[in-house]
């Protein structure tokens, strides 16, 4: 499938969008473009589910004992007094069932995981158990019927949809498909992400840097990111702020990956290539967020591929990304739009705020329903991204954070990370 080329144009006039209108307008606009393959289970960890996996058995197949102990039937036991019942030969272990049926008055040992010999339907833990010298054995009055018994289905029933597609599959996910007899998935191939920097300043940590020079933080960053997400990464360098350079650059990138994703020269200052480039080549929309850190997002198109031009700003880079590429790249790579948790949590200190935009700030969950906030908003400050577990979400219409207010928190491990 293909977007439509003017997936990103923007209604005209207008101007500063808030945050939660422009993930739901991105939302609209981005669906799945990665092709399906079907893969063994043991392959498909980080993979999205592309076809729903339906169960064909009920898990657990069969009523079965949750406890070492003893089966017994519980309309034989009597409402007080102390039970005595004369143990069966044989016995019920997992992957061994009991043969025969359980004689009224009699019990049999049973271990965890065992099929519910016929004729019990309760389980009494071998802790509550004394053994007479006649092989009979007694326990307490007091067992509830069903007691330690697993029922047959109460995971998933037989038929049932167990994983709904869309789903990006976690290891409890493949426990589960392989509990109900799927054995192969019918998945999305990872969507395919260009990465590339661009500034003149940028040269890589090991080259030495010229004058005014900087080591190219956000491509490590970004690709970090976005491999965390289960995309596959076309690494594309850095690129100069010269146009031609920018527009071979997003031609080349567009012709390899399924989305592009580049940080730094989005902005509309002299050396900020990338909107009018992108202008050049296809349909593109600078997206005025109301949010900070991020100044203009530059998103446009080059055929059917998205182009994310995030900040240059590694911190603006970082927060960008998380909320808007981030979802809208799961999507086109088959997974369901993911919905973020917000944790409502008393802020430790006071924080500005301007109302009409929404703000993001680096937290550290600090206990007790506490977070605190960085010591510092520069937006170039990645020790900050380190030091936070996740970011603070002061929303649109709020202004001044006072000490002890209540704000939302987002845990990077909501991202994935
Ligand atoms: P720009 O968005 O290109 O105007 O860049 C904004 C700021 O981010 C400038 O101070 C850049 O030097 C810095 N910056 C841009 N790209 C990177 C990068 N890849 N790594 C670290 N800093 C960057
Ligand atoms: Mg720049």
């Amino acid at each position: 499938m293909a977007l439509k080329n003017d997936c990103f144009a923007l209604p005209p006039g207008i101007e500063w969008t808030p945050v939660p209108e422009a993930l739901a307008r991105l939302r609209e606009r981005v669906e799945p473009v990665t092709a399906i393959e079907t893969l063994a289970l043991a392959d498909a960890l980080g993979r999205v589910l592309a076809r729903d996996a339906v169960a064909m058995r009920s898990t657990p197949p069969h009523d079965n004992a949750a406890v070492d102990g003893y089966a017994v039937a519980h309309a034989s036991l009597t409402r007080e007094g102390e039970q005595t019942l004369i143990l069966a030969e044989g016995r019920a272990a997992a992957g061994s069932p009991f043969d025969g049926v359980v004689p009224a008055g009699h019990t049999v040992r049973t271990l965890t995981g065992a099929v519910m010999p016929e004729g019990t339907d309760s389980v009494v833990m071998q802790e509550d158990v004394s053994h007479g010298g006649d092989g009979a054995i007694s326990f307490g009055s007091g067992l509830k019927p069903g007691a330690n018994r697993r029922k047959a289905g109460e995971d998933i029933e037989e038929g049932s949809i167990a994983i709904r597609a869309g789903c990006r599959l976690s290891a409890a996910d493949l426990a589960q498909a392989a509990s109900v007899g799927v054995a192969s998935l019918a998945v999305h191939r990872p969507l395919r992400v260009a990465v590339f920097s661009t500034g003149d300043e940028l040269c890589d940590p090991h080259e030495t840097p010229g004058r005014g020079g900087i080591f190219d933080a956000n491509r490590p960053m970004l690709i970090g990111l976005a491999r965390a997400q289960g995309f596959e990464v076309v690494d594309l360098g850095r690129i100069p702020d010269e146009a031609s350079a920018i527009r071979a650059a997003l031609t080349d990138a567009a012709a390899q990956a399924d989305a592009v994703v580049t940080s730094g020269g989005a902005s509309g200052g002299d050396e900020d290539h990338i909107g009018r480039e992108l202008t050049r080549l296809g349909a593109m929309a600078e997206w005025r967020i109301a949010m900070k850190p991020g100044r203009p997002l530059a998103m446009g198109q080059i055929g059917s591929v998205p182009v994310f031009g995030l900040p240059g700003n590694p911190v603006a880079a970082f927060v960008c990304f998380l909320m808007f590429a981030r979802p809208a790249l799961l999507r086109l790579g088959g997974a369901d739009w993911p919905e973020l948790p917000r944790f409502p949590v008393t802020i430790t200190g006071p924080a500005k705020k301007r109302a009409g935009r929404t703000e993001y700030l680096r937290g550290r969950y600090a206990g007790d329903g506490k977070v605190e906030k960085f010591r510092s908003e520069g937006s170039g400050l990645i020790s900050g991204l380190r030091w936070s577990d996740g970011l603070i979400e002061l929303s649109h219409n709020r202004d001044r954070v006072e000490a002890g207010e209540t704000v939302d928190y987002i845990p990077y491990s909501a991202f994935g990370l």
